[in-house]
C-alpha cells in the first residue's frame, strides 16, 4: 500500500503540521520527511476527519435508475465523506438480515466510502410489525441504527417495543417525526405561503408532536432516539427541554439537521420547481435561523444530507406528483462552510459532520481527528475555493439538486479511506 504524506496541512484549522498515511492508519503528525512516500500538498488546506453522514439514499436495490451503492459511494467521497448511512426505503426494503448483508457489500464492492446499512424498523415499512432487529444487528452489516425513514413509525406502543428491542444492542431508533394524521394530503409547510398558492400545508406541529412523546417514550425505556431532519423551531425548543430532561438520567436523544434545511425557505416554492419538494418541507426564515442557532448551540447534534437522489420522470413533473427529496452529499460541507464556518470554526464543523454522527452511528474507525495510530479517514478541504454547481458534472446519478448554478465555498481535494485517498485533486480516484 502507498504510503502519503499529506504537507503542511492545518489539521481542523489549526497551524500547518505534516500527516504521515501509512497502512490505513496515521503514523506521524508534525514534521515529517519520508521519501518513500508520496506527498500531497496541502499548503493553506484545511484537514479534517473524514465527513459520516447519517442520512443518506442510496436507492440499491431496487431503484438503480436513480442511484446505485457505487454511485452515491462516488458521490460521498467527492463530498468528503468516509462513512454514510444507507436508509432502507430501498425494494425490496432493508428489514431482514439478507438485504442490509447485500448494501453491505455492495458497499465494499465500490470501496469509496464505509457504507453502514440502516434496517427498517417495522416490515415492509408498514408500521404494523416490528421487522428482524436482532437478526439485521447480527448480521455481518451489524446494523445499530433503525429507522422507517419516508414514514413515521406512528405506533406509539410499536416504537416502546422497538426502543425496548434495540436497547439490548445499544442500538438506536432514528425517527421520521411525522404524524401522518396531520399531514394527509400535504404538498409544503404549512403556513403564509401555501395559504398564498392554495397548497395542503405539512403543519410544524405533525413534527413536534412526535419529536415531544419520542422522548417521553425513550426516557420511560431508558433506550436511544435519534430525530431525523429537524426542520422547525419548535422541534428545537423541545430537543432542547429533552436534552435538559435526560441528561444523567436513562434515555437518550440526538438530532440531526439537513444542509437545506439550515440554507432555504418555503418562499422558493413560489414558483412551483418540483426540485424544492422535500419531506419535511422547507420552513420558513424564522425556522432557518432557529435550526442554525441549535446546530451552533449542539441542541442539534449533527448535520445529515438525507441525499434523495431522483429519476428525471420522478421529479420533472406536475409539482403534486413529483417525489420529495434533493440531492445532497457533494454540497453538504460547501452549504454548511458557507452558512455556518464564522460561528462553528472548523472545530464545530468537525464535531457536527464527523465526531458527532460516528459517535451516533457507533463507528469507532470514523470521526477521529488524525493522531498517530488511528484509521486514516480524511478529508482534505480547500477552505478558500469557489466552485459553481453543474448538475451535469455531479457523480449521483441523479439531477435534483436545488443549488444548481450557485457558488459554493469550500472545496473538497482529497478524501482517505482507510489510507487509500478515494479523491485526489478534487476527482474520485476508482
Ligand atoms: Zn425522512
Amino acid at each position: 500500500m502507498t504510503s502519503y504524506v499529506i504537507k503542511g496541512a492545518r489539521i481542523v484549522g489549526g497551524e500547518p503540521r505534516d500527516v504521515l498515511v501509512k497502512d490505513g492508519v496515521v503514523v506521524e503528525v508534525g514534521k515529517v520527511s519520508r521519501k518513500s512516500a508520496e506527498v500531497v500538498d496541502a499548503d493553506g488546506l484545511v484537514l479534517l476527519p473524514g465527513l459520516v453522514d447519517l442520512h443518506t439514499h442510496l436507492r440499491e436495490p431496487g431503484r438503480e435508475d436513480a442511484e446505485t451503492v457505487e454511485s452515491g459511494s462516488r458521490a460521498a467521497a467527492l463530498g468528503g465523506y468516509t462513512a454514510v448511512c444507507a436508509m432502507a426505503n430501498t425494494s425490496p426494503v432493508a428489514d431482514t438480515a439478507g438485504v442490509v448483508e447485500q448494501v453491505w457489500r455492495l458497499g465494499r464492492e465500490a470501496g469509496l466510502v464505509d457504507v453502514r446499512p440502516v434496517g427498517a424498523v417495522t416490515v415492509g415499512l408498514g408500521g404494523e410489525q416490528l421487522a428482524e432487529l436482532g437478526a439485521m444487528a447480527d448480521s455481518a452489516a451489524k446494523v445499530r441504527i433503525f429507522s422507517d425513514d419516508g414514514f413515521c413509525v406512528s405506533d406509539p406502543r410499536l416504537m416502546r417495543r422497538a426502543l425496548e428491542y434495540v436497547k439490548a444492542f445499544d442500538g438506536v431508533i432514528a425517527q421520521h417525526a411525522e404524524e401522518p394524521r396531520l399531514t394527509a394530503g400535504a404538498q409544503m409547510h404549512e403556513g403564509i405561503t401555501s395559504a398564498r398558492l392554495g397548497m395542503p400545508g405539512w403543519p410544524a406541529v405533525a413534527e413536534e408532536a412526535i419529536i415531544a412523546r419520542d422522548v417521553l417514550l425513550a426516557e420511560h425505556v431508558g433506550a436511544r432516539l435519534h430525530v431525523c431532519h429537524v426542520s422547525t423551531a419548535g422541534g428545537v425548543e423541545i430537543l432542547r427541554w429533552a436534552k435538559r430532561r435526560l441528561a444523567g438520567g436513562p434515555g437518550a436523544v440526538t438530532a440531526e439537521v439537513t444542509p437545506h434545511h439550515l440554507a432555504l425557505t418555503d418562499e422558493l416554492v413560489d414558483g412551483y420547481d418540483p426540485v424544492f419538494k422535500v419531506n419535511p418541507p422547507l420552513r420558513t426564515e424564522a425556522d432557518v435561523a432557529a435550526l442554525r442557532a441549535a446546530l451552533v448551540e449542539g441542541v442539534i447534534d449533527a448535520v445529515a444530507t438525507d441525499h434523495a437522489p431522483h429519476a428525471v420522470q420522478d421529479k420533472e413533473c406536475e409539482w403534486a406528483y413529483a417525489r420529495p427529496g434533493m440531492l445532497g452529499l457533494e454540497t453538504a460541507l460547501s452549504i454548511v462552510v458557507g452558512a455556518l464556518l464564522e460561528e462553528l470554526g472548523w472545530d464545530g464543523i468537525a464535531e457536527r459532520m464527523s465526531r458527532a454522527p460516528a459517535r451516533i452511528a457507533g463507528l469507532a474507525d470514523h470521526g477521529r481527528d488524525p493522531a498517530p495510530g488511528r484509521p486514516a479517514n480524511l478529508v482534505l478541504v480547500d477552505p478558500e475555493a469557489r466552485w459553481t454547481v453543474d448538475p451535469a458534472s455531479l457523480a449521483s446519478r441523479s439531477r435534483n439538486t436545488p443549488y444548481a448554478g450557485m457558488e459554493m465555498r469550500g472545496r473538497v481535494i482529497a478524501t482517505f479511506l482507510y489510507g487509500r485517498p478515494t479523491v485526489l485533486d478534487g476527482k474520485a480516484t476508482l
